[in-house]
């Protein structure tokens, strides 16, 4: 058993820090809002009442915040109280330059740390089966591996501080590339007289054929777990995208690398986003190439 501190207990945070108590660690949790207190402590969360609170005394440290600025102050805020020689596992979703700036503040405290950035949502927090991508050193992946994995199913090392976060936008790049792709064949589909079942059927088989089109399939019918069968509720909102690829942006802007689609895909997703569509699911995309914000029955 560890004794584990876990700051921010939100959507995904909650069911995760909930994982690690059946695992048999003891936790020690903290978030600003209280409600997300309360759900955690029902779950077997023991509650501090600052994020300081929580951590001192603990082997290990996970957040799960909303982004860098937050990691940034949460960091900057419990390393004074993190007991010398903890490990500080960040899995929130960040840029990659203020990942690397989270390193550095546990390196001058002497602490191991890893960025262990999440896919698989909150139906994967809750059942544990996220996969985790990990950036830091090899001993601090050591010993954050066996912490990650009683909360996913997969476990990869991607390389040093920050590799995770890569790895992240790096993938969510693709997928909401892809997104866009597959809702754009299936509107010129419907245009060309050819049904939502045919192309799935073919293009699920043929070259066509990806992760995103044969589990979030854009179109009620094929995929009957697919958000388009449930009015595009998420699942995986828009507005998470657009962060994503925001985050990716920003990183290709940096480290100079030419993203015309992920570039595209970002302002695609802006303009959904700022259609009022935020809070639908990404697959939902195909109803803005269509000329309309929402789905229409
Ligand atoms: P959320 O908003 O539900 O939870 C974030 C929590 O952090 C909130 O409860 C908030 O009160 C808390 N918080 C903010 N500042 C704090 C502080 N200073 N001290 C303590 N608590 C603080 O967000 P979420 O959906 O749980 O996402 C968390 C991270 O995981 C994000 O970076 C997101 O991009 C990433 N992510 C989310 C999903 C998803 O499907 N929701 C999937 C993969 C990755």
């Amino acid at each position: 058993m560890t004794t584990i501190a876990f700051i921010g207990l939100g959507n995904m945070g909650g069911p995760m820090a909930a994982n690690l108590v059946k695992a048999g660690h003891e936790v020690l949790g903290f978030d600003l809002a209280p409600a997300s207190c309360e759900a955690a402590r029902a779950e077997g969360v023991a509650i501090a009442s600052s994020a300081g609170g929580a951590v001192a005394g603990a082997e290990a440290v996970v957040t799960m915040l909303p982004a860098g600025r937050h990691v940034l102050a949460v960091w900057g805020e419990i390393l004074p109280a993190v007991a010398p020689g903890a490990l500080l596992v960040d899995c929130s979703t960040i840029d990659v330059e203020s990942a690397r700036r989270a390193h550095a503040l546990a390196a001058e405290r002497g602490c191991l740390s890893v960025d262990a950035p999440v896919s698989g949502g909150t139906v994967g927090a809750k059942a544990a089966t996220l996969t985790f991508m990990a950036g830091g050193v090899a001993e601090a992946f050591g010993r954050a591996e066996p912490i990650l994995a009683r909360m996913g199913r997969r476990v990869v090392h991607c390389g040093e501080a920050g590799a995770g976060q890569a790895a992240k936008i790096c993938n969510n790049m693709i997928l909401g590339i892809s997104m866009i792709g597959i809702s754009e064949a299936f509107v010129l589909a419907e245009k060309l007289g050819l049904s939502h079942q045919a192309l799935f059927d073919v293009a699920s088989t043929s070259s066509g054929s990806c992760w995103a089109l044969t589990t979030h399939c854009p179109v009620p019918g094929p995929v009957p777990t697919s958000a388009a069968n449930h009015g595009y509720k998420p699942g995986f909102a828009a507005e998470l995208m657009l962060k994503d690829l925001r985050l990716a942006q920003a990183a290709a802007l940096t480290a100079g690398a030419a993203t015309p689609l992920g570039a595209e895909a970002a302002a695609l997703y802006g303009l959904y986003a700022a259609a009022g569509q935020a809070g639908s699911d990404y697959s939902g995309i195909i109803n803005f190439l269509r000329g309309r914000a929402a789905a229409t029955a």
